[in-house]
């Protein structure tokens, strides 16, 4: 996928505009983990949202396997496009609809895109993908408050992939979970990604969590990405003062609390996306700020082979 100049703006009361994701760029390889960090705010669950279009992109561009992703989906694009695209949400207990049985989530997206299957050749792919998550097939006539938030995720993970997408966006999968159940949701992901050959966008708090599972880690901070490189140099070789700073606040496994740690780390809270200020957006919270940062925004700069960085120390 060749993100080119991705911007979601959403506009607010009274007139303000304000910036969710401000240009992003990014190319992501078939068959990448490409791990997307960030704080909350970050941008980084529009970021994911706007590329399985349920946000509209207010510009830029998105190319998948060299077709364009429409600016705004119609019915009919939302088929098409979900057909290789979809996405695991944040919230296992939220996304999975408590009024249907399994089966009716399951096969819902075969429903929606219209494959010509007997109920019978849905029921049967249903309980295949619930084996294939590490569920038991006798699951498909129970409802979601049946399970545990772990056995909910598998439930998403089966119902994103049902109809064979090729590249899924995994918004903070686990964050909702128990520490205990995390690592099982991410191997699960993993092997996953190697036996259907899926191209992952992987967005998560923790950044070990990321390290451990994707190739390429981004760093996101105010819309923008910051750095960008090989996850493990990114990780245990911080570059931009802005990860450097992520890495030593480090994984906890509850968002609040991690937030709250990273906050105790790194002084200072993120600007407003409404009044995005002039010159590097991390500039405020910076220790190693200089006059130029405040006047001029450092763009995005290859340092060394496939390491990205948006700081004026490079
Ligand atoms: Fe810090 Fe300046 Fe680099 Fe921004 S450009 S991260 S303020 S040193
Ligand atoms: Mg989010």
């Amino acid at each position: 996928m060749q993100i080119k100049n991705l911007s979601k703006h959403f506009q607010l009361g009274g007139g303000e505009i304000l910036t969710a994701v401000d240009e992003v760029s990014l190319d992501i390889a078939e068959n990448a983990i490409v791990g997307l960090v960030g704080e909350s705010g970050s941008g980084k669950s529009t970021l994911g949202k706007t590329l399985v279009g349920l946000h509209e992109k207010s510009g830029g561009q998105v190319l998948y396997r060299g077709q364009p992703l429409p600016q705004r989906y119609s019915t009919a694009d939302y088929r098409r496009m979900s057909k290789d695209i979809q996405m695991i949400f944040q919230d296992p207990y939220a996304s999975l609809n408590p009024r249907m049985t399994i089966e009716e989530i399951l096969t819902e997206p075969l429903r929606l895109q219209q494959r010509k299957l007997s109920s019978e050749k849905r029921r049967q792919l249903a309980a295949s993908w619930l084996e294939r998550v590490s569920l038991n097939a006798s699951y498909l006539g129970r409802y979601p408050h049946e399970f545990s938030g772990g056995q909910r995720q598998r439930i998403g993970i089966a119902r994103a992939l049902i109809t064979e997408p090729t590249f899924v966006v995994c918004d903070e999968p686990i964050s909702a979970l128990d520490v205990s159940v995390q690592a099982q949701v991410v191997n699960l992901l993993g092997d996953l990604q190697q036996s259907l050959g899926l191209t992952l966008l992987f967005i998560a708090h923790d950044l070990s969590m990321v390290r451990y599972i994707s190739d390429t880690m981004v760093v996101m901070y105010l819309g923008s990405v910051v750095e960008q490189g090989p996850s493990d140099e990114v990780f245990f070789s911080p570059k931009h003062p802005y990860t450097q700073a992520l890495t030593k606040s480090n994984p906890l496994a509850d968002p609040q609390q991690e937030k709250a740690r990273a906050h105790d780390l790194i002084v200072g809270e993120m600007p407003s996306p409404v009044n995005l200020p002039a010159g590097c957006r991390f500039a405020g919270r910076c220790d190693r700020v200089m006059d130029r940062c405040h006047r001029e925004r450092p763009p995005l700069q290859l340092i060394a082979t496939d390491r990205w960085v948006a700081c004026h120390l490079y």
